[in-house]
């Protein structure tokens, strides 16, 4: 019989790759999705595959199902969309945690939660191994993603002291790749989607903030081999490429390949912007046997390309 698994959040950017790979693997996929940041486009290409079903339906209301997994994605990840409905997002990372965990509880599922390096706010630890606690502001604006995600952590745990839950959580560092929103307001969309259309490049401060780069498929990668683990292997892992770049090497990475006519222009650091992040994979690479195989460069070009057809199409 087939492994019934769900994806919650499986209409956005990293959760329709997901759905694509576990069909791929011989999976029945549920894709569940209030289209807050997701989009139907993303998955169009599978609602004719017979094992795939699409459930509209907000993880903040409790639900109940008959699965073997649980992928929990549900979540508006970039700042921009985060931050537009604050109380919105930490009910979504709060009560769709304990939701999942619920319909996980009931039928004895395996449920991974997708976690993030924000959990280790701006951090003073330099990479950041998964023992690091963090340094998250617990009262600014990005506290609602934050803090929602570290609570989602606690939960996941706690869910499996108490009710010994298989669970797994995953820390996911800045990922970038096709299906990523024009307008969804990240770094990397935002600065090709200008580059593509001659607009001004747009570097928040003096643009030596690092970030670490993750392609896509590589992720997806990790995320399913974490999910596939030994019961005992709980994480949380970090999963992200350790290549670090500052904002401005990205700029001009981005104006070079896309042959763009772009100025660079500087704008003002959002509040609590991390000044840097790379993620130890040490972990990954010893119990998943997992590193990252796209280098910048090459992630870079897929992703202009995706955007360069999308903006014509
Ligand atoms: P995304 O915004 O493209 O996808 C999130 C999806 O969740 C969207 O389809 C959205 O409509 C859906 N969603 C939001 N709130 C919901 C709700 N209340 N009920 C049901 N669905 C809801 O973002 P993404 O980059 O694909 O991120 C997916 C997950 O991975 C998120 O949980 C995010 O926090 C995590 N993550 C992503 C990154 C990254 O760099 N992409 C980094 C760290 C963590
Ligand atoms: N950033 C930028 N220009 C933009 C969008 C973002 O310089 O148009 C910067 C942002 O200030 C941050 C980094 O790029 O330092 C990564 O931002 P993103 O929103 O992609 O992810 P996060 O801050 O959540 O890691």
């Amino acid at each position: 019989m087939k492994k019934r698994v769900l994806v919650t959040g499986g209409a956005g950017f990293l959760g329709s790759h997901l759905c694509e790979r576990l069909l791929k693997e011989g999976c029945e996929v549920l894709c569940m999705d209030n289209f807050f940041t997701g989009n139907k486009a993303n998955i169009i290409h599978l609602l004719d595959n017979p094992y795939f079903e699409l459930i509209r339906h907000d993880v903040q209301q409790p639900i109940l199902m008959e699965v073997d997994e649980i992928y929990n994605l549900a979540c508006p990840a970039s700042p921009v969309h985060y931050q537009f409905d604050p109380v919105a997002t930490t009910r979504t990372s709060v009560l769709g945690a304990i939701n999942m965990l619920d319909i996980a509880r009931k039928c004895k599922a395996k449920i991974l939660q997708a976690s993030t390096s924000e959990v280790y706010g701006d951090p003073e630890v330099h990479p950041q191994p998964e023992s690091y606690r963090g340094s998250v502001n617990p009262i600014g604006p990005r506290a609602c993603y934050d803090e929602g995600k570290r609570c989602a952590e606690t939960l996941f745990f706690d869910y499996k002291r108490e009710f010994d839950l298989e669970i797994k959580v995953v820390r996911i560092f800045n990922t970038y790749g096709p299906r990523m929103h024009p307008d969804d307001g990240r770094v990397v969309s935002n600065f090709i989607v200008q580059a593509l259309k001659g607009r001004d490049i747009t570097v928040f401060g003096n643009g030596l903030q690092t970030r670490s780069f993750c392609y896509v498929d590589d992720l997806i990668e990790g995320i399913v081999r974490t999910m596939n683990t030994d019961r005992e292997f709980t994480g949380p892992v970090n999963l992200g490429n350790p290549e670090e770049y500052t904002m401005l090497e990205l700029a001009k990475k981005i104006v070079e390949l896309t042959g763009s006519k772009s100025s660079i222009v500087f704008r003002p650091l959002p509040e609590d912007d991390p000044m840097q992040r790379k993620p130890d994979i040490t972990l990954a690479k010893k119990v998943l046997g997992w590193e990252p195989t796209i280098g910048l460069q090459a992630g870079l070009e897929k992703t202009i390309d995706y955007f360069g057809e999308r903006l014509n199409g």
